[in-house]
């Protein structure tokens, strides 16, 4: 029984990309819709979402912002107000026409991203600099017309956070981009368990319109990097496009100074390809749907249900606890609890009863630890903080693992062929060498990382003064 079941995921090994659809399929997270690249996602995977949500929620509260609501449709004309921005997005908008069977006068675009429907809202509500810092997130989806698409990792339509903020000077703008790729890091490491290389994207990778773009980037099991974040500082371009001026402290006309940046769905791809293996999904206990599962073992013989109903009602005030006490067996239960990743299995049978204990299964190591009744709350609250770790550190040696130096394209080429993953090296800063390396490699650049480390003197690619080191990696 065991066996069979586990059959059922592709080996990561063997093939990455059918194990991903294995596990996000069997794991019950999401099912597929008619709507080509749309995905539905199921009550489990959308559990998931609300813990990642609700940690990240609080943390842009904490640091002072507001939840509003934008509208969904965007008018092209106002969507053509900022050059660079529309022709980022032109490619993949999707286009309202029709309001039942008659034509708009203007069409619509179902938003990809919402700066312009901000940057109007602010400059009907910012005269003066009382009225700033304008400190706004919204909670919503978005589509973009993608070609390729992929459950969470890239999808027509996806949930996500953009906050979008405008300040009276440019310094304050980039603490503000500062602060959020921080927040972004700290999700990341401390609730994802995922570790992050932080830096400034390229002029070729930064957002469509903005000053400059800071990012977080991770590394999948497959030597992949996934851009998990992003903060733009988007200067003065969309003020001076949109006329958001205030009256600065000496009585001046200014513009204000803005930012945006969001996360998304994308990161639960994140989660998956980081933790998961050959049994189905990992996921870190704080954010995970179910803490602690209890199966009931032999639970005919008398006195098994209520003791685990007895367990479940005692732990469910200070961990997220889960029972299945249906008729299927033991076996199938421990496989499906495996696959859906829950980090402990909590064990009770007759024999556990009468020696007033209960048996506890590390999703993480597998590692089993027999616990007195009275014991199990402080072990199994020190179990969760020591599987939140471990996957942090098993992620953290991952990365390094699968970081490598190189100082010409020969070692660039080859170093990316046997241990696929992140590149450091160095670069010119020229466009020509970022366009070259992709085309020869397929690895793009994926940040300026902020703690810089010289690798060598020369540009990877053409032997010119280095001006930064890079991470390159192929990605998501
Ligand atoms: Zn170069």
């Amino acid at each position: 029984m065991e066996k069979e079941f586990v059959k059922s995921i592709t080996a990561m090994d063997k093939d990455f990309a059918q194990w991903y659809t294995d596990v996000v399929t069997k794991a019950d997270l999401v099912d597929y819709s008619s709507v080509r690249g749309s995905m539905i996602i199921r009550p489990y995977g959308y559990a998931l979402w609300e813990h990642i949500r609700d940690a990240l929620d609080g943390m842009i509260k904490e640091t002072g912002h507001e939840n509003v609501y934008m509208p969904l449709f965007i008018p092209e004309s106002l969507l053509e107000k900022e050059k660079d921005h529309i022709a980022g997005f032109a490619p993949e908008v999707a286009w309202v026409t029709h309001g039942g069977s008659e034509e708009l006068a203007e069409r619509l675009c179902v938003r990809p991203t919402s700066e312009v429907l901000f940057c109007e809202h602010y400059k009907n509500i910012i005269h003066s600099y009382r009225d700033l810092p304008k400190l706004y997130n919204q909670w919503a989806n978005v589509v973009r017309w993608e070609k390729t698409t992929r459950p969470f990792l890239r999808t027509l339509e996806f949930l996500w956070q953009e906050g979008h903020t405008a300040h009276e000077t440019d310094e304050d703008a980039h603490e503000e981009t500062k602060r959020m790729l921080d927040v972004y890091a700290t999700l990341l490491e401390d609730y994802l368990a995922v570790p992050v290389v932080k830096g400034q994207k390229t002029e070729k990778e930064k957002f469509a319109g903005a000053k400059f773009t800071y990012t977080v980037e991770s590394l999948m099991h497959d030597g992949k990097a996934l851009q998990a974040g992003t903060s733009h500082h988007l200067g003065d371009g969309f003020a001076k496009a949109f006329g958001i001026n205030y009256l600065d402290r000496e009585g001046k006309l200014q513009h204000v100074h803005q930012t945006s940046w969001g996360m998304t769905t994308r990161v639960i791809g994140a989660l998956i390809m980081v933790h998961g293996d050959d049994r189905g999904l990992v996921i870190p206990p704080k954010v995970a749907p179910t803490q602690v599962m209890i199966v009931p073992i032999a639970q005919h013989k008398e006195g098994v249900l209520d003791f685990a109903y007895g367990l479940k009602e005692r732990l469910s005030g200070a961990f997220r606890t889960g029972i299945d006490a249906s008729d299927k067996n033991p076996g199938w239960k421990f496989n499906e609890y495996e696959m859906k990743g829950v980090p402990v299995r909590l064990e009770a049978g007759p024999r556990d009863i009468e020696k007033n204990q209960v048996v506890l299964v590390r999703r993480d190591t597998g590692e089993k630890l027999i616990v007195a009744i009275d014991e199990v709350e402080a072990k199994l609250g020190a179990l969760l903080d020591e599987i939140q770790q471990n996957l942090f550190s098993r992620a953290k040696e991952l990365l390094e693992k699968k970081t490598s130096v190189a100082e010409n394209m020969e070692q660039f080429k080859e170093r990316l062929e046997t241990n696929p993953g992140m590149i450091k090296a160095m670069w010119c800063g020229k466009r020509e060498c970022e366009d070259k390396i992709k085309e020869e490699t397929g690895a793009t650049s994926r940040c300026i990382p902020f703690e810089q480390e010289k690798i060598s003197d020369t540009c990877v690619c053409c032997g010119g003064e280095a001006e930064s080191m890079v991470v390159w990696a192929k990605a998501y």
